[in-house]
């Protein structure tokens, strides 16, 4: 399979390209030149398939002709260690639990794939690959961790100092071997721009070989398709598969597009909502037509806090350009932190079930905009624990870590604290890394 670059200008890249170049040269993202079609048998028994076949089968519609079936298996069943289980919350509401993973937030699916599909690439050959990573959080804890250990591959995790939460920030700051952290005096945008920045870079080009764990990455993006499926084939399972709408708490919009992708791989889905924080740049872009990116701003779902989405142009290129077609799939809404922290106050008195800051946005938009008819479900895109003090004060209850996450609490930080601009990251980067 060919992968396109969204800017159209560079030449068509095959996987293996576009994985270990993340973005195109042209600065465009990758996408599929054919989006494959899983067979109707695939739906009338999926009901019946558990995570790892859905998640097979799915993957070999992508990749399967470029991966050997058994390596990809091997991809496949090393990735899906954990469930994505759907489970009730509301009427008509059902939450699917991403955050059952080593980090407690769904990023774990596309970074285990991408670390293991980029490992199977440089197997036996003696390049090594350098991950940068930008993050508001998730991003950076589950690709420090999804690829710790793995061999010819260093990580560089760039972070924004003071903006993301003290566990966030020890689930990448504490591991040591092939991973580092960057403490960047800036927000999350500067650290993604210094990413970008970097690949563009003649002189580090010609010194490593740079590529990137965010989703502007096919090999971290396309997998997170696979749990759309597996939440179909619950609901299948309990007879609530007609209506399907999926509420995605969106900040990089990876994990929307990746459920766009399941749609057009034959995934009977109604609609999607993407629901935002105050960083609503796409809800702009929906009542208007015309896409202004901004500074992000701080807000207690800091993982959403991007004030330029990478995978707009990917979502675009979807669908043709064409605004009104994308108004025909994707709804939006957008909630400030005092809606935010209120409706994990009320859902918790209410039915028990304990929502994270960006989960709550997904319910908060289901709650608004589900249809009669229609069955919601959003995505719980981390633990709650993860947002400790915001979901203790709105519940006024203590919440208990995950046993993946208490292993990190005591340990010791270890970073690099760097200034926003370039030319010093530029420089530790010639310094530091081979
Ligand atoms: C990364 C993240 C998001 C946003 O996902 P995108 O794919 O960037 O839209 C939402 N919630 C949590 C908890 C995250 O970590």
């Amino acid at each position: 399979m060919k992968y396109y670059s969204t800017n159209r200008t560079a030449p068509p890249a095959g996987l293996k390209q576009a994985v270990t170049e993340s973005l195109a040269p042209d600065r465009g993202l990758y996408m599929p030149e054919t989006i494959g079609r899983l067979p109707d048998s695939f739906f009338e028994t999926i009901e019946r398939k558990n995570f790892r076949e859905i998640g097979l089968a799915v993957a070999r519609t992508l990749f399967g002709g470029d991966i050997p079936g058994d390596e990809l298996e091997t991809i496949v069943e090393g990735t899906l260690s954990f469930d994505t289980p759907v489970v009730p919350v509301g009427e008509n509401i059902y939450s699917l639990e991403l955050f059952h993973g080593p980090t407690a937030a769904f990023k774990d699916v596309g970074a285990r794939f991408m670390a293991r599909m980029l490992s199977h690439f440089t197997a036996g050959g003696s390049d090594s690959i350098t991950v940068l990573v930008a993050t508001s959080g998730d991003t950076g804890s589950a690709v420090a961790n999804g690829f710790l250990g793995v061999e010819n591959i260093q990580v560089v995790v760039l972070y924004p100092r003071g903006k993301v939460s003290d566990l966030q920030e020890k689930q990448f700051t504490t591991l040591g071997q092939n991973i580092r952290a960057l403490e960047i005096d800036g927000t999350f945008d500067d650290c993604q721009r210094l990413v970008k920045t970097a690949f563009l870079d003649p002189e580090l080009a010609g010194r490593l070989t740079l590529t990137s764990a965010n989703s502007i990455n096919v090999a971290r993006l396309l997998p997170q398709s696979f749990y759309y499926f597996h939440a179909y084939a619950q609901l299948k399972k309990i007879g609530r598969e007609d209506g399907v709408v999926f509420s995605v708490p969106s900040g990089n919009f990876g994990n929307l597009t990746a459920g766009l992708l399941a749609k057009r791989m034959g995934l009977p889905v109604k609609r999607f909502i993407s629901a935002n924080n105050r960083n609503d740049v796409f809800l702009d872009y929906l009542r208007t037509g015309v896409y202004s990116p901004r500074p992000s701003v701080e807000t207690v779902a800091n993982a959403m806090d991007v004030g330029d989405p990478s995978n707009f142009a990917r979502i675009l290129d979807l669908y043709g350009n064409i605004t009104d077609r994308v108004r025909s799939d994707i709804t939006g809404y957008s909630y400030t932190d005092e809606q935010i922290k209120s409706c994990i106050g009320k859902v918790y008195d209410e039915t028990g079930y304990m929502l994270d800051p960006h989960g709550a946005c997904g319910y908060m938009a289901l709650a608004e905009g589900l249809n009669d008819g229609e069955t919601g479900v959003f995505l719980e895109t981390a633990h709650p624990a993860k947002f400790r003090e915001t979901v203790e004060e709105a519940t006024g209850r203590p919440v208990e870590l995950p046993e993946s996450l208490k292993a990190f609490a005591g340990r010791e930080k270890r970073s690099v604290p760097l200034g926003k601009d370039y030319p010093g990251f530029r420089e530790w980067c010639l310094a530091n890394l081979v």
